[in-house]
């Protein structure tokens, strides 16, 4: 009963970072290692739209960043291209509802931080006309655009370019990922956006202190602008309690968000990190320092575990509507509405799906409530 509706399901994943085991070998072995990998436990999975990231590991920074990135970009065409019957690069609603007609995954590019873009943000379109329509622009630490959430303790809100950067975002219609943002730079980007924000794998700070997590505050502050947070899988994230770690620890998450945001903001960015880690570390290098950042997720370790999460929604008495929210109807709907849409075409889309309006209402309330928060801290 609960499979039948994961495979009725739209399912999405806003983050797996396979594109990374893929590149790590060579080209001619990209489209079919993608094909004996990992398209089998997408398919078991159930996952319809798969959000590839495109993450530059630190061998490659800074020097070689924009090379890799490239790469990285190629690399997601070619295995698509060559799995076309199985698997489709989108760059909007219309190609992801496509996809999904012809049961093919719909793939969306999206960079996990820019720094093979450094401070340059006229490539922001260079990458968009590439097919990149989501981007962050930190990771852990400082890139020339903004400081990651390793730094919240410099206070640091975005730089001129980055600034930029999210205006540059907003009229190609790439979707803005604060997932890794620090906290004044979150606080930044919610006072710039005009259009929805995604955080692409970010849990609740409210049940797990960690800086990758998101506070009550910024998770309204995203439902505000119309966005999705799109809870990970990551052990660390979750709990700092091993004995927590499970499918029910996601469900937790889930819940939270959708309690302080409502059900329309949820969604899922699982980052199956340790799956990727596995395809890139050669035996001879594992566990080096004998310490792993990781807990153990065994029931949860790839994409063929996301029936489970469905089951768990539907065992804490989610309602089906609301499962099916979470489990992709979110993510789908604001792709939909925003993907590869450029500011000026928006006016047309937004007034003929009729939500410009609510959403201004709702975006000036967050916009009061922050003034007011403000003018507290500065007593
Ligand atoms: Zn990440």
């Amino acid at each position: 009963m609960s499979l039948d509706l994961h495979h009725r399901a739209v399912v999405a994943d806003a983050h797996n970072d396979l594109l990374m085991a893929v590149a790590a070998r060579p080209p001619e072995r990209w489209g079919s290692f993608f094909r004996e990998r990992w398209l089998p436990q997408l398919r078991a999975g159930g996952i319809d739209i798969q959000v590839l990231p495109v993450f530059i590991d630190e061998q490659y920074r800074p020097e070689g960043a924009l090379r890799q990135t490239l790469r990285m970009i190629e690399c997601a065409h070619v295995l698509a291209e060559e799995n076309a019957e199985h698997v489709a690069l989108c760059l909007d609603g219309a190609d992801i509802d496509r996809a999904l007609a012809e049961n093919r995954i719909a793939l969306v590019l999206a960079l996990e931080s820019a720094p093979g873009l450094d401070a340059s943000v006229e490539l922001f379109s260079t990458v968009h006309r590439l097919g990149v329509r989501i981007a962050s622009i930190a990771h852990w630490g400082r890139t020339p655009l903004a400081d990651g959430s390793r730094e919240d303790a410099t206070g640091s809100r975005l730089t001129a370019p980055g600034t930029l950067a999210v205006q540059e975002m907003e009229r190609l219609g790439m979707l803005f990922d604060i997932s890794h943002l620090g906290a004044s730079g979150v606080a930044h980007v919610l006072e710039l956006a005009t259009r929805p924000l995604i955080a692409t794998h970010s849990n609740a700070r409210a049940l797990r202190d960690h800086h990758r997590n998101l506070t009550d505050e910024q998770i309204r502050g995203v439902a505000a602008t119309g966005g999705v947070v799109c809870v990970n899988f990551i052990p660390d994230f979750l709990t700092d309690d091993q004995a927590k770690v499970g499918v029910d620890r996601v469900v937790d998450h889930i819940e939270h968000i959708a309690s302080v945001a409502g059900t329309d903001h949820v969604g899922l960015g699982a980052d199956f990190v340790r799956e990727v880690i596995a395809d890139v570390t050669p035996p001879c290098c594992e566990n080096t320092d004998g310490e792993d950042p990781h807990f153990d997720f065994p029931e949860l370790e790839g994409p063929a575990g996301m029936p489970l999460v469905t089951e768990a929604l539907l065992r804490r008495g989610l309602p089906e509507e609301d499962v099916l929210k979470v489990l992709g109807g979110n993510m789908r709907r604001l792709m939909a509405a925003h993907l590869g849409v450029r500011k000026e075409d928006l006016g047309v889309r937004e007034e003929h799906l009729g939500v410009r309006e609510g959403r201004t209402a709702v975006r000036d309330e967050h916009k009061a409530a922050r003034t007011e928060g403000t003018a507290h801290a500065a007593r």
